[in-house]
Parts: structure tokens; sequence; C-alpha cells
């Protein structure tokens, strides 16, 4: 048997989950700490984009970047080789934008600032080596020898600790694509236009940034491997023949970086004294750009659990079954949807009339329907 928890929360990954799940639930007086393997906050090449809902949360959480926030005023949605396209706005659906685009980087150290401002301890290069759970706590182990304890573990290090979690298991699905991310210009502005295009080699998105595009293209290993090394160029005439002219004529590219698309998913997001939020429970492919949207809303809702506990009921039993139960169906709709665009474009097998008319879809489009 462990002894006393000094900590009502320990958070483990301080990525965007874990900083809002720290921020949330360290209200009403909660003892939080948050504990990350980076020794500074992340600065990464990915463009997110995120829904209404998230932006609310984040900023809810004080941590909603200042500057460097494009709002997606439409969505062109297209299909490589059919004819017609579908077009989405904010001013349709009433919403004041179908989402907003914001880099990793400036997300992460707006959060890592309030943070700071909500009295959170962050303890920067604080690698998790392993957790020891009994029924009064857990205790977290780092590679510096140091532990904490706390009543409740969050575990929101994207999945690095998750497996050494007695009765978690992983179902890993590996989608034979990797996304080739840069920043590219183009001779036209964007006016606050994300484009999505669909081709028999995957998914391709230019998300409005500032007087930019964030492009994420997806491609088989090899292309993908072939992308990245091309001169810029060479580069910028394969994008514009592979996604036509209707963002204009690209001009300029940087930053090109690349990630392995698949989808990881843990069988239950909850084990004793233990929740797993955001990439840690679920990493999905960015076809819907899907994965930080949900993770927000594991966080807001363990948040909503933990605030107003009392003390001895954070990370009982109950508290962790009712967050299971909570975030079992958004979980589960989130990842099959994802799943089932991932495996039809990496396929190139979706019908072309997918991409047209009243009843058409597009994976983009279901981040302005997310409340
Ligand atoms: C190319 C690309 C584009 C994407 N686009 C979108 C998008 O448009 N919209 C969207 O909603 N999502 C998008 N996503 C998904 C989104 O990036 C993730 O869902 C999000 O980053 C998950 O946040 P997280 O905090 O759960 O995990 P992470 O961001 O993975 O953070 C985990 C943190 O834990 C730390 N850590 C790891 N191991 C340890 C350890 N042992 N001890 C302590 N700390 C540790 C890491 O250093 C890291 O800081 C995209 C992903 C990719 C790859």
């Amino acid at each position: 048997m462990g002894s006393d928890p000094k900590l009502d929360v320990a958070v483990v990954g301080a990525g965007p989950v874990g900083a809002v799940t720290a921020a949330l639930c360290a209200r009403n007086g909660r003892r939080v700490e948050i504990f990350e393997a980076r020794p500074v906050p992340a600065t990464d090449a990915r463009t997110l984009a995120l829904s209404h809902a998230s932006r609310e949360l984040i900023e809810s959480a004080g941590g909603w970047p200042r500057a460097g926030v494009t709002a997606i005023d439409t969505i062109h949605v297209s299909q490589r080789g059919a004819p017609g396209r579908t077009l989405l706005s904010a001013a349709d659906q009433r919403l004041p934008a179908l989402g907003y685009t914001v880099s990793f980087g400036a997300l992460a150290l707006a959060l890592a600032e309030g943070l700071g401002r909500s009295g959170v301890a962050v303890h920067y290069g604080a690698a998790c080596e392993g957790v020891s759970l009994d029924a009064q706590g857990a205790t977290v182990r780092f590679a510096s020898g140091a532990e904490a304890r706390a009543r409740l573990l969050v575990l929101a290090d994207g999945g690095a600790n998750a497996g050494k979690i007695p009765g978690i298991a992983f179902e890993e699905k590996d989608y034979g694509q990797v996304a080739v991310v840069a920043r590219v210009s183009a001779d036209r502005s964007h006016e606050g236009r994300a484009y999505e295009r669909f081709t028999p080699q995957g998914p391709v998105a230019l998300l409005p940034v500032e007087g930019r595009y964030a492009l994420v293209y997806t491609a088989r290993p090899r292309e993908a491997a072939r992308l990245v090394d091309l001169d810029d160029a060479a580069f910028l005439a394969t994008l514009q023949e592979h996604f036509g002219d209707r963002a204009g004529r690209f001009t300029a590219v940087e930053g090109r970086a690349s990630f392995p698309l698949r989808l990881r998913a843990i069988n239950v997001p909850v084990a004793l004294r233990t929740a797993i939020v955001g990439n840690a429970a679920q990493a999905l492919h960015p076809i819907a750009g899907q994965g930080l949207n949900l993770g927000l809303r594991d966080a807001a809702t363990l948040a909503e659990l933990v605030q107003p506990a009392p003390e001895d009921a954070i990370g009982a039993p109950a508290m962790l079954q009712a967050y299971a139960a909570a975030r079992r169906g958004d979980a589960s709709r989130g990842i099959a949807f994802t799943d089932f665009l991932a495996s039809v474009f990496a396929e190139g097998s979706l019908a072309p009339s997918w991409g047209r008319g009243p009843r058409s879809f597009s994976a983009l489009q279901f981040i302005g329907r997310m409340r």
C-alpha cells in the first residue's frame, strides 16, 4: 500500500491535451502538477485545424495564442478526376468561423504561459519511466530517480506509457501513408479558404495560415520520402500538378517535414487511479482534423468530474468509470469515422460523386460541425 498522495492530479505529458487537462483540473484549489519529458515547450512543423468549440475550451484554459491564428471561413472540397466541387461556408452554418488554424508551436507556448498564470507547476525534463498503482494513489517514477504521488494519474504522453499499465491494450493500424507537411505560398490570397482535394494517392489539404497555407500532402512512404527530398522548385511543380490551380500558382515552400500515419487506440481509457487522455488514448490519421479536437473533449470531460469532487473522490473507481462511460461514444465515433475516411481514401476507392453535390461531405467540414 502506498503513502498518502501529495498531489490530487499528476499529469504526465505537457502536450496540448495534458496542458488543458492540468489547467482545467487545477480550478477549485486542486493540487495539480504536470511532468514533461522535453526540456522546453514543443516546437513542431504541424499546423492544427481546430473547431470553434476547441477554441473556446483552450481559451477557458488560458492558453489561446494571441497571434498566429487564422479563421477558416470557407472550405473548398474537390476530387481529382471528377468535375465539380463543394463549398462550405461559416455563414451558411451560422458560425463565426468553420474553424481556426494555429501552429502547434504557438499553441504549445501559449498553453505553457497559461499554465504559468494558473499556478500549475510544470516540470520540464521530467521523463516518466514507470508508474506504480495502488488503491490509494499512483506513483510516477522519473528518469532522475525522483517520484511524484497523486490520487489521480492522467496519462497525456501521446501513448508512451499506456502499454505499461495493467489492463491497457492497444489496437494499431498502419495506413501505409505518410503526411508531408510544409508551409506554401501562392500568388493568390487565400481569403480564409481551406482546400481539401481527394486523390487516388491520398488527400491533400491546404489550410490558410496568416498569409500562406499549411500543406498536408498524404502519400505512400516512398513517394513521401521523395517529396521531402525534392528541391523547392521541383516540389512546387509536383504539388501544382497534383493539386491543380484552384488556389493559384504555388510560389514558395518551406519547413517540409513528414509524419507516418497510423491509428492507435486503447481498449479502455482508465485503469486503477489512472485516466488516459488525448493521443495516449487515441491517435488518429489527421485526415479529418479530429485528433486534438477529440483529445480536448477528453480533457474537458475529466476536468468536469475532478473540479467539483471531494478530495477523496478524485481518482476513485466511481470517477474513473464515469469518465470512461462519458467518453466511450464520442471516442468510438471519432475513431470509426476517421478510420473509414483514411481507409477509403488511402485505397483511392471512394466513389467520385462523394466530392460533389448537396449531399457530399468533406473530412475538414467535420471541424465546423463539431460543437
Ligand atoms: C500532420 C498532423 C496534422 C494534424 N492535424 C490536426 C488537426 O488539424 N486538428 C486536430 O485536431 N488534430 C490534428 N493532429 C493531431 C494532433 O496533433 C494530436 O491529436 C495532438 O497533438 C494530441 O495532443 P496530446 O497532448 O494528446 O499528445 P502530444 O501532442 O503527442 O503530446 C504528448 C506529450 O507528452 C510528452 N511525453 C512523451 N513521453 C513522455 C514521458 N515518458 N514522460 C513525460 N512526458 C512525455 C511529449 O514530449 C509530448 O509533449 C494532427 C497530427 C499530425 C501528425
